[in-house]
């Protein structure tokens, strides 16, 4: 009897493969059942190996116990992507494929039925009354430029607010689909999937996929499957989506791609846009990333002429954008961070029958709730973060671990009952503001008030059916949508934004002030921003109040060229946690003592993140910069060898964050 051996991913957090046989030749990507230890596991076959005389006579290697799929659950393209991320982030291989198995094949032997339901190809029919208009010159440009594409080319479709880009990837898709291949577009956010998914739905009849974590793990599997065997041939989804295995793909798209959404920021952490670029090469087929304020690394590949550039500069309805106006408010009276004045605009707004929507960056009502008495502040008890008062469900929350404690009546240290709250949330805005204006509906949108399935549908659809309004919001409400009767925009702390010593703080806070702007104020040449500052002579806000985005991106960009800050460099924290301060800094500190062994790189920590304790654990850091990334993969990789076998290592729970998008 021949004998196969093969190198098998395991679920869990092991660095390499184990080796298994079996007298079946098993495809790469396949889904087995293993014994590991004492308990079966769900592995997926990584490569045959050609085994030596050692492999062969090795006792210890154990036969695979079954395959389950009569398929390879991973095509070429996807398999060797989930490869190249695994070792570009560092991460366990077996923690990466399980990121892209649906929840409902990650664990059980479930056995797929491929029946007529999963292969038989939809039709899609083009709805051709649902083009209601011609294309701008933009956009017929862009479609053209866009269509044209062959192999593997990413395209940044640069396009201002309002400019159309749905429209653009509506006729791209329909072109695709006429050439029986299939299109995978991924937004951001959850909440843009519904409104999105009705726009293809009235081009495209016949069947859409959609994939999200909010969905039930049935209707995620569903989707998946019928994508895999053909049925459907476009899908629509967040992050989770990226590695959908849609039949025949000929294009992906990532709309609002400088969004930091697509970062998946606990477990494995990886940039959905980046593994979407490395598919789309794998794939050999274009990739198109959509926005109106492009990520400043985006930007240095179109100048570098490794991505194309596709510019619609207008809107489509010819309108100005809003203008953004800094509102100076070191001299004014102010009440749970709103001051006078901005009162006042609200107020001549609101007598228009126009809507005003209030952009602050905190859910909840305040985030300190303290003692009058003594100065205790309410903590959480696992984390070293404050605890946000929600005055709606009477509790105190921490924005961490989602842990609620009631909200006391007297104080736990001086049992005085005299509370009072520091700094603003969305929910005081809403008292403050419905106070001030007792007739106005106004419309909180944050995580507490969608987290029911379609509440963001409905709220939408309040907004478009009420006249004058306002909207308080966090940054759900400055992505995506299109508020028409919206002309005043208010961002009330843009002072966090830009004092903020984070890297790439001013990048993101130039696009979160062009993203809010750009939701306000279509067909109206009056709307406009008004940002709250004490910084009104601030230099970059002075440049982003321009409104023009592309140009200040540009100075970020050569600014970090001459120091040496990503794009033009290589970044990396390794995390730390363990119940213990002291493992953290043993382990941190020998693995710095190697780092500075190896020229050219800055390493710096260890040093406690900014929440240094999270769910019971002290957290620290290193941060690591080099000037390539591929010289820093290089190192982090032997650093991987050498650490995993150090006692210290053993003691704590160690990560690499690659491309962080925050030091902290
Ligand atoms: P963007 O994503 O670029 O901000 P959208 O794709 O949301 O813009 O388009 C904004 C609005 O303009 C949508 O309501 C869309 O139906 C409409 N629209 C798109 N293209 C045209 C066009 N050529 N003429 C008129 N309206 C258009
Ligand atoms: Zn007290
Ligand atoms: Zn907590």
């Amino acid at each position: 009897m021949k004998i196969f051996f093969y190198d098998v991913a395991v679920p869990l957090p092991i660095r390499h493969c184990f080796t298994y046989k079996s007298d079946q030749l098993i495809r790469k990507g396949s889904r087995i059942v293993i014994p590991f230890g004492s308990r079966k596991l769900i592995g997926i076959i990584v490569k045959k190996i050609v085994p030596d005389e050692v492999i062969k006579k090795d006792k210890s290697i154990k036969y695979i116990d079954s395959v389950i799929d009569q398929f390879a659950l991973f095509e070429n393209s996807i398999f060797d992507t989930i490869i190249w991320a695994s070792e570009y982030y560092h991460h366990p291989i077996g923690e990466v494929f399980q990121s892209f198995i649906p929840t409902s094949l990650r664990k059980a032997k479930t056995n797929i039925d491929i029946d007529e339901s999963l292969v038989n190809n939809s039709i899609y029919e083009i709805e051709e009354v649902d083009k209601k208009f011609g294309l701008t010159s933009y956009q017929s440009k862009a479609v053209n430029r866009l269509s044209n594409l062959k192999g593997f080319k990413p395209a940044l479709l640069y396009g201002v607010t309002g400019s159309g880009k749905t429209e653009v990837y509506l006729r791209l898709t329909e072109d695709l689909i006429k050439k029986k291949k299939s299109v995978l577009i991924l937004v951001p956010e959850i909440n843009l999937t519904p409104q999105l998914l009705k726009r293809f739905e009235s081009r495209f009849k016949g069947e859409i996929g959609l994939y999200h974590s909010k969905q039930t793990p049935k209707k995620r599997l569903n989707t998946w499957l019928k994508a895999k065997f053909g049925k459907i041939n476009i899908v629509i989804g967040t992050r989770s989506s990226i590695l959908m295995p849609l039949k025949n793909l000929g294009l992906i798209i990532i709309d609002e791609e400088h969004d930091q959404s697509y970062r998946q920021s606990d477990g494995f952490k990886f940039s959905a846009r980046d593994v979407g670029i490395k598919r789309a090469q794998e794939e050999k087929i274009p990739i198109i990333l959509g926005s109106a304020t492009p990520s400043l690394q985006t930007l240095r590949l179109v100048q570098e002429k490794k991505y194309k550039k596709i510019d619609m500069l207008t809107r489509v309805d010819g309108k100005a954008p809003p203008r953004l106006i800094t509102m100076d408010i070191n001299n004014s009276n102010m009440e749970g961070g709103i001051a006078e004045e901005t009162v006042d605009a609200i107020k001549a707004t609101l007598k228009k029958n126009e809507q005003v929507l209030i952009f602050i960056n905190r859910r909840g009502f305040a985030p300190i709730f303290q003692c009058g008495q003594c100065g205790w502040v309410a903590e959480c008890k696992s984390c070293d973060s404050n605890l946000v008062y929600h005055q709606n469900k009477n509790r105190l929350i921490c924005h961490r671990c989602e842990s609620a404690y009631l909200a006391n009546n007297s104080c736990p240290e001086c049992n005085k009952k005299d509370f009072y709250f520091h700094g603003t949330g969305t929910e005081r805005i809403e008292e403050i503001l419905s106070n001030t204006f007792l007739d106005t509906p106004i419309i909180r949108v944050d995580q507490d008030s969608t987290k029911k399935v379609g509440s963001m549908d409905k709220i939408i659809q309040d907004i478009n059916s009420a006249d004058a309004a306002i909207l308080v919001g966090t940054q759900m409400l400055a992505k995506g949508h299109d508020f028409p009767k919206v002309t005043l925009s208010i961002i009330l702390n843009a002072d966090n934004g830009l004092i903020s010593p984070e890297i790439n703080a001013l990048e993101k806070i130039s696009q979160l002030l062009i993203q809010v702007s750009g939701r306000a104020g279509r067909n109206n040449n009056l709307a406009k921003v008004l940002i709250q500052t004490r910084y009104p002579d601030d230099i970059n806000l002075n440049k982003i109040k321009t409104g023009d985005y592309l140009s200040f991106a540009m100075q970020c960009l050569s600014k970090n060229k001459k120091i040496g800050l990503p794009p033009y460099s290589a970044m990396c924290m390794l995390r730390c946690s363990s119940p213990t301060q002291k493992n953290n800094i043993n382990f941190l500190n020998k693995a710095v003592r190697e780092l500075n062994k190896k020229s050219d790189l800055s390493v710096i920590g260890p040093l406690p993140s900014l929440i240094s304790k999270s769910k019971g654990n002290f957290r620290h850091n290193v941060y690591i910069q080099a000037n390539q990334k591929s010289q820093l993969n290089r190192i982090l990789k032997r650093l991987i060898k050498e650490l995993s076998d150090w006692p210290e290592s053993k003691k704590v729970k160690w990560t690499f964050d690659i491309d962080p998008i925050e030091i902290n």
